[in-house]
C-alpha cells in the first residue's frame, strides 16, 4: 500500500478511522503537526513556561518529552521510583528514564518513594482495600503535584493518549461518576489551594500511534508491562474500546471530543479544600488519601 499524502513511499500505518495510509516521513510530519495544533488549541503552555514531565521509562511519556525539547521547550523529566522490585520494574525503568534524559541534555528529577516515605508500592498495596493501580495513581498524583509546586513549575505534563482517555472516560460513564467527569480534561487549570496546572499533550493519539512513533524514532523505553498491571480494569476496557474501534474505526476519538462539547454537564463548584493535618497539601477530608494509604493506622 501507497502513502496516500505524497504518493511515492510504502505506508507503515492505515490510521483507518481517516482512510489515511502513512509512510515514515508523512506519519512522523502529521504527528508533529497534531501535536503542536493540540498544545495551542487547548492552550496548554507557552514558550516559556517550565514544564515538567512525569517521566515513566514507558514510551508514551519517552514520546512526550523527546518531542517537547525538540519544539523547544523548557521541559524536564520527573521520575517516581515506585519500589516495584518485580522483574526489576522499576529499576529498570528508571535506567530508560535516565538514558533519555542524557540524551536530550535536561534533567530529571527522581523522587524514590521507599526512600522518603519507608514504602513502596508493593508494601502500600497491602495497606488498604483498594487495588494497587488505585493506591499507585493517588500516590503518584500525589508525589507529582507537591514536587511540581515546591520546584516551582508552571506545569505537570503526564503522557496520557486517547485509548488512556477513553478507557478512564467509559469507567466513569458506566457508573455516572459526575465528579471523575468533571475533571476529565486535556488541560486542569491551576488551582489557588495548591494544585499546578495538568496538561495532557498526546490526547489525540492512540496508543498504537505512540508506539510506532517511538519506534519509527528509536527512542529508548521499557516495553513491559507493570507487573501489576495485570487483570486492571483499564486494561479490559481498552481491550472492549479496541473491539469496538475495530468495527467501527473513529469511535474512539468521537467518544473523547463529544464528551468534551458536553463536560460543562458534569461540572461543579468544588468547595474550597482544607490543608492535609499531616502534609498540609489540598483535601477535601481532614486528611489526604495519600497520606491515609502512607499511614493506615490514621483514623
Ligand atoms: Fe502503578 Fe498500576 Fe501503573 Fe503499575 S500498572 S505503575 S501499579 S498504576
Amino acid at each position: 500500500m501507497r502513502c496516500k499524502i505524497c504518493r511515492k513511499e510504502k505506508a507503515v500505518i492505515n490510521i483507518k478511522s481517516y482512510l489515511l495510509s502513512l509512510c515514515k516521513d508523512c506519519f512522523v510530519d502529521r504527528f508533529r503537526r497534531q501535536l503542536r495544533h493540540t498544545i495551542k488549541q487547548y492552550r496548554m503552555f507557552g514558550p516559556n513556561d517550565r514544564i515538567l514531565i512525569a517521566v515513566s521509562g514507558g514510551k508514551d511519556s519517552s514520546v512526550l518529552w523527546y518531542l517537547l525539547t525538540e519544539m523547544g521547550y523548557q521541559a524536564d523529566g520527573l521520575y517516581i521510583d515506585l519500589g516495584i522490585e518485580k522483574n526489576q520494574y522499576s529499576l529498570r525503568s528508571k535506567e530508560y528514564a535516565q538514558q533519555l534524559s542524557q540524551s536530550l541534555k535536561r534533567p530529571l528529577l527522581v523522587y524514590d518513594l521507599r526512600t522518603n516515605t519507608g514504602k513502596g508500592i508493593p508494601d502500600l498495596k497491602g495497606h488498604s482495600n483498594r487495588k494497587s493501580c488505585s493506591v499507585c495513581g493517588k500516590i503518584k498524583r500525589h508525589f507529582m503535584n507537591k514536587i511540581a509546586r515546591e520546584k516551582g513549575y508552571d506545569c505537570l505534563a503526564t503522557g496520557h493518549n486517547l485509548d488512556d482517555e477513553t478507557a478512564a472516560l467509559l469507567q466513569s460513564t458506566l457508573r455516572w461518576q459526575q465528579h471523575y467527569l468533571g475533571r476529565q480534561a486535556p488541560v486542569l487549570e491551576e488551582r489557588e489551594e495548591g494544585f499546578v496546572r495538568k496538561v495532557k499533550p498526546l490526547v489525540r493519539f492512540t496508543e498504537k500511534e505512540v508506539a510506532l512513533f517511538a519506534f519509527l524514532s528509536q527512542l529508548p523505553y521499557l516495553e513491559d508491562e507493570c507487573p501489576y498491571a495485570k487483570g486492571a480494569t483499564t486494561l479490559f476496557l481498552k481491550d472492549i474500546l479496541n473491539q469496538i474501534e475495530e468495527r467501527s474505526p473513529g469511535t474512539k476519538l468521537a467518544f473523547y471530543q463529544e464528551f468534551l462539547k458536553i463536560k460543562a454537564l458534569f461540572q461543579r463548584e468544588l468547595p474550597p479544600p482544607n490543608q492535609c493535618m499531616i502534609c498540609g497539601m489540598p483535601t477535601t477530608a481532614q486528611i489526604c488519601s495519600a497520606c491515609k494509604i502512607l499511614s493506615p493506622s490514621l483514623p
